[in-house]
């Protein structure tokens, strides 16, 4: 930070504590996702019911938590699967009296285009036996390393109960494990290699784990990677009737206004408070509202249209990021094993190679149980472009329907990465600047409690709750 901005800061800061504390704060929302609405949620917790909120969405709740209708029957097509250690996702699950789905686990190969280079069996033990035959005995090396790095992860959950917040995301990872920062600083490949693991089970094995999870290759941050590697868990969930039900619950227990509506500015007044500009979509007319708080809880997306800031000291567009483009197609139809030379395909084929047309194809259920009457089999696949008519016909032997979904899905991890801070300014707070360090429903929702956290301890001026990983808090604990 510069001096000049120090200074302003102090300013806006002292200006925001001295009117915050003896009155209600007016709160703006940008973002009806996972990482907005649990804001909204716990923010209105932590004021115990004193701010109003706002929460604005231009298009709809849960961003990208989306189911989409294949033949009568709701099938997810963003964000799908939940850790079963993702312990903010659980309580939101508990807390809206929602439940828990387990996903149809099918068996699993490994393609790299012309064969299945490993495959799942009928037996148990002749899987296990064909996997470490293949890949060797540091797999168990590798599930220990996940175990260790998902310990240190849930330590930020005790630390957000007593109501902790940070201004940066490394600071945030830093109180998790210190060799988090670092893991953002490196490719996965190279970390894992430093850690001695066979290049054939980096290279085919950990990168399709990467290929499934985030359309990427061993080239991510070794901390995205450890996420992604954390979700072949076999013991992964969603929740019963969709994923977004999260977000749409949560915002309706936060009892926000919600705008549908586009937010194009925010600028900042000499009060230190912000004007917000948006467009109502149900009017389509350009509005202005008034707020002393306001959370981004969407992502600063290089080459679009973002919120332009006005009257600011700093340059936010520097955190903007370039995000990967993932297709999500659904087809109901059945896979043709012509197509992948075998005569048995898995109901799970996760490739390494970066050059084929999919990166990934799996059978899959529908969101709700109830749904359950046999109508055919879905597949979803995950690909970087549109797939053609052709290419459908290509992969499956015969199919009544498909479609795709475009997704703007995940930052393109590319380290060492720049990390944008929580705090972009006095009142001015970035939730999806911890999606830089890894992308996931639990990040959001990590992030999310931060902030509320963030915004509740300035406002408050609870500043001995801020960025606490400057003193000696472990022993505290
Ligand atoms: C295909 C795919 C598969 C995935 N799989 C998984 C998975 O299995 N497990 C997992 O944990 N995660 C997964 N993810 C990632 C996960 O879905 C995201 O990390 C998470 O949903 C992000 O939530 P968010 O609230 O931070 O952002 P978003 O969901 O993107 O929400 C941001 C919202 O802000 C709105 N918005 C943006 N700009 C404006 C504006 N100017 N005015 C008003 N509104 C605005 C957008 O319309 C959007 O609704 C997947 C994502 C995709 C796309």
């Amino acid at each position: 930070m510069n001096k000049l901005y120090l200074l302003v800061c102090c300013f806006c800061y002292a200006f925001h504590n001295v009117v915050g504390s003896n009155r209600i704060p007016k709160i703006g929302i940008v973002g009806g996702g996972i990482g907005g609405t649990s804001c909204a949620y716990f923010l209105k917790e932590l004021f115990e019911g004193k701010c109003n909120i706002t929460l604005f969405e231009r298009d709809i709740v849960g961003g990208r938590l989306q189911v989409h209708n294949m033949g009568g029957q709701y099938y997810e097509t963003g964000g799908s699967v939940i850790h079963p250690q993702n312990k903010h996702m659980l309580n939101f699950l508990k807390i809206l009296g929602l439940r828990m789905k387990k996903p149809q686990g099918g068996k699993f190969g490994i393609y790299d285009g012309d064969k299945f280079v490993f495959q799942e069996s009928d037996w148990y033990f002749i899987t296990i036996a064909d996997f470490f035959w293949r890949y060797g005995l540091s797999v168990f090396e590798l599930r220990k390393d996940v175990k260790s790095m998902l310990e240190d992860f849930s330590n930020i959950y005790k630390l957000q109960e007593q109501n902790y917040a940070f201004t940066t995301v490394n600071g945030l990872l830093e109180y998790m494990s210190p060799t988090f920062k670092n893991m953002t600083q490196e490719t996965l490949l190279s970390y894992l290699q430093k850690k001695g693991y066979s290049k054939r089970l980096l290279d085919e094995f950990v990168q399709s784990v990467m290929m499934v999870n985030y359309g990427q290759t061993n080239n991510i941050s070794a901390f995205a990677g450890f996420v992604s590697l954390a979700g072949a868990d076999p013991n992964l969930w969603s929740v019963e009737g969709g994923n977004k039900l999260i977000p749409i619950e949560l915002l309706a227990k936060s009892k926000s206004k919600f705008i549908h509506g586009d937010v194009l500015e925010i600028e900042l007044k000499s009060d230190g408070s912000y004007d917000l500009k948006y467009v109502d979509e149900s009017s389509k007319t350009t509005l202005t509202e008034h707020y002393d708080i306001i959370i981004l809880a969407a992502p600063l997306i290089k080459g679009k249209e973002n919120i332009k800031f006005i009257k600011f000291q700093k340059d936010f567009q520097q955190y903007e990021k370039t995000y990967h483009q993932t297709v999500t197609t659904l087809v109901k139809g059945k896979l043709n094993p012509v197509a992948f030379k075998s005569p048995f395909v898995p109901e799970e084929i996760l490739t390494f190679k970066t050059d084929l047309l999919f990166n990934s194809v799996g059978k899959v259920s529908p969101v709700s149980d109830d749904d359950l009457e046999e109508t055919g089999d879905v597949y979803k696949i995950f690909s970087r472009e549109l797939l053609s008519d052709k290419d459908i016909e290509n992969l499956f032997e015969n199919y009544d329907v498909y479609r795709d979904i475009d997704w703007l899905a995940y930052p393109q991890y590319n380290p060492p990465e720049k990390l944008a801070p929580f705090f972009l300014y006095p009142g001015l707070y970035y939730i999806n600047a911890i999606e830089m360090a890894a992308s996931a429903m639990e990040m959001s929702s990590i992030g999310s409690k931060n902030v509320a956290l963030l915004a509740f301890n300035l406002w408050n001026n609870f500043v001995d709750k801020v960025d606490y990983h400057k003193r000696s808090y472990k022993d505290e604990l």
